[in-house]
């Protein structure tokens, strides 16, 4: 909901300039997001009272920007006024996809993936959405998708779903070396659903709101299939860049354990049919 110290004084004393027209900006899922605009220049910003999730946010944007593949939005200014953090960063005016960009956007992000590192994690914690995200480093892929990813989750479902469900996880667990691949770690973005690209007026892929990592890169691919949006010639021309390991179909369903696990703990137990007819199918 909007919080009424929002206003032009608000966005004011952020721009130090005369901002003549703000409005607001759906899509986002954590955040309040607003367009402002001065006599010379767009602006956007996200705006949060109730917690700071936007250092770490600068900090992945920054990573990506430095793999010299996507386009990013600059960011201006990270900070605090009147107990709101904010994230100002360029405004990306945006149109349709075309056949062309989902080619560029395969091509960019398999070029992204190629970016690796000794370790799975990160040096510093992040946010998937509102949650803490661990990266404390691993060297096993899948030990670290384990106790970096899926238990964190598991342990904030509500405890009267949680003993069964605990339970068919373990199971999983044991069998998780057999069906997952042992890839290299890859700069993943962490968040790739269909609100979290843009398309700029030239027709470019751009990167938005990312909770970067060093992690197995089907995890993007399976993030972008899990609400779907993605063109199969995404899909195609990454495969013609980076080829994936053979069945990567069939791992997506474990790989997107993770997000619906965070919608569950953030949105409702309703994600858990899907997450229990995951284990139902890997048991
Ligand atoms: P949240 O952190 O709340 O999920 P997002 O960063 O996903 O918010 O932003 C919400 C929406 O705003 C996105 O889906 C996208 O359409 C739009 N958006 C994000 N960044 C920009 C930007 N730099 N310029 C213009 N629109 C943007």
């Amino acid at each position: 909901m909007t919080n009424n110290k929002i206003g032009l004084d608000f966005f004011n004393k952020i721009i130090n300039k005369d901002v003549i027209h703000f409005s607001k900006i759906s899509g986002g899922c954590i955040n309040e997001c607003f367009k402002i605009e001065s006599n010379q220049k767009k602006y956007f910003i996200k705006i949060n009272s109730s917690f700071n999730p936007f250092n770490e946010e600068k900090n992945g944007l920054k990573l990506l920007e430095s793999t010299n593949t996507f386009t990013i939005p600059k960011v201006y200014k990270v900070g605090v006024e009147k107990k709101t953090a904010f994230l100002l960063m360029e405004f990306i005016d945006s149109k349709i996809p075309s056949d062309d960009f989902w080619i560029s956007f395969g091509y960019k992000l398999a070029k992204m993936h190629s970016h690796s590192n000794k370790f799975f994690g990160l040096d510093y914690n992040n946010y998937i959405g509102s949650l803490s995200q661990e990266n404390t480093l691993h060297h096993d892929a899948i030990e670290f998708f384990i106790n970096c990813r899926l238990l964190p989750q598991i342990r904030l479902i509500s405890k009267s779903s949680n003993n069964k469900l605990f339970k068919r996880f373990d199971k999983l667990f044991s069998k998780l070396s057999e069906i997952l691949p042992n890839d290299k770690p890859a700069l993943i973005h962490g968040d790739l659903w269909n609100g979290n690209f843009m398309v700029d007026t030239s027709g470019a892929p751009v990167l938005v709101d990312p909770a970067v990592y060093y992690g197995s890169r089907e995890i993007d691919i399976a993030m972008s299939k899990l609400f779907g949006g993605f063109s199969n010639k995404f899909y195609e021309s990454y495969n013609e860049t980076f080829p994936l390991e053979k069945d990567w179909q069939y791992r997506v369903d474990i790989w997107n354990l993770y997000p619906l696990l965070v919608h569950a703990n953030l949105f409702g137990d309703s994600y858990l049919n899907k997450v229990n007819s995951t284990l139902k199918k890997f048991n």
